[in-house]
């Protein structure tokens, strides 16, 4: 076990470059201070943009106002709860099923859709064309859910545009998102998957992967990061909780109460059934780092847990990837136990494929926000 662990969270140092100050106080808690400094107080005003901007959506009266992606999960239920029911948003729901959707998943989605009466379409891709990309992102990178990642965006652009929908909500929380450094995880990144299909041999089977927005949807996001609801709104892709408070104690008192939401108890992402890879994995990288122990140390960041209740928590042994869910995704891979390992063990290569194009360069400089170029 590491040397020494943060007097505030609750990371050791084995987490990479982590440095710690005279109090014993970690870099990324001070990060995290410093992102979040007067957060709360411009919370009013962030409100009152989320207004205009919903305001200006229904004033187009078309088909939908919003597209929202949705796992199933607990953050994209309590999008969708909110977007629906507080914004008066006219929502298309869609899920993609990477052919691992948990039982839990889909009855959370069949009774939130029907309990705020939403839109809702599935979007299969071919599972075995899925196992295929699973496979190649393991061997090339070690890391598979890539591939879903990007699945998930593909479908997002390629719905928003089938139906011009101008707004298109996720709740990726970077107040409460796990602290996660580069070597710890592979993005979606249209750049990064670009770079792993180059010259494979399916890549023109692949070619969907590669799919982003149209230009006029690209354009509209630009400039409502240049400019917010002061410019030609057209469209948007946003995160709601850049604009409400992202608590996990209202956020499960809302989804419980109003959605009878329901999953196993003190799991993550229930929604997919292979998520447990990512843990096997990461324990392997990184065995002091294991996802809870950075869940709980980024909610004590964010004031939603106390170090003390996390420690407490920590006392129980790490729970494992079970075996079967292993030898059932090895086994729709077609890869050894062996095999797999080696490719973990080869650690990240994102620095290989994250090679973003001139435009791609441009546009991460010119928008100010740092999930620019994500679908
Ligand atoms: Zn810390």
């Amino acid at each position: 076990m590491s040397q020494q662990v943060c007097t505030r969270c609750v990371l050791p140092d084995s987490f990479p470059r982590l440095t710690f100050d005279s109090r014993g106080v970690c870099s990324i808690c001070r990060e995290h201070d410093k992102w979040t400094a007067g957060w709360k107080s411009r919370l009013p005003e962030q409100g009152k943009i989320l207004d205009k901007i919903c305001t200006k959506v229904k004033n187009k009266h078309k088909e939908f106002d919003a597209l929202v992606p949705y796992s199933g999960g607990k953050d994209s239920s309590f999008v969708l709860y909110t977007a629906k029911k507080e914004l008066g948003l006219n929502c298309l729901a869609y899920t993609l099923d990477n052919g691992y959707l948990s039982e839990y998943a889909k009855s959370n989605i069949d009774k939130t859709c029907r309990k705020l009466g939403v839109e809702h379409i599935y979007y299969h891709f071919n599972p075995e064309l899925m196992n295929r990309l699973y496979a190649l992102f393991v061997r090339k990178t070690g890391y598979p859910c890539s591939a879903c990642m990007r699945g998930i965006a593909v479908g997002t652009v390629k719905l928003a545009d089938l139906y011009d929908i101008p707004l298109i909500v996720s709740g990726t929380s970077f107040r409460t998102e796990l602290p996660l450094s580069r070597e710890m995880i592979e993005t979606g990144s249209l750049c990064h998957v670009r770079g792993v299909l180059k010259n494979e041999p399916i890549s023109v089977e692949c070619k969907r992967m590669l799919s982003s927005p149209s230009m006029k949807r690209k354009l509209g996001n630009m400039l409502f990061r240049l400019t917010g609801t002061k410019g030609p709104f057209t469209y948007a892709l946003f995160n709601l909780s850049d604009y409400i408070d992202w608590n996990y104690n209202t956020i499960f008192e809302t989804i419980r109460k109003e959605l009878d939401w329901t999953a196993p108890e003190e799991a993550e992402h229930m929604d997919c059934l292979i998520h447990p890879i990512q843990k096997y994995i990461q324990i392997r990288r990184f065995p002091d780092l294991d996802m809870d122990r950075l869940r709980f140390a980024r909610l004590i960041m964010a004031g939603q847990m106390t170090r003390e209740e996390a420690l407490h928590k920590l006392e129980k042994p790490i729970t494992q990837c079970p075996e079967s869910t292993l030898n059932l995704f090895l086994k729709d891979i077609e890869m050894s136990k062996e095999e797999f390992d080696k490719y973990i063990d080869m650690g990240p290569r994102h620095l290989q494929y994250d090679l973003p194009t001139i435009m791609e360069k441009i546009m991460r400089k010119v928008l100010p926000v740092s999930n620019a170029g994500k679908y």
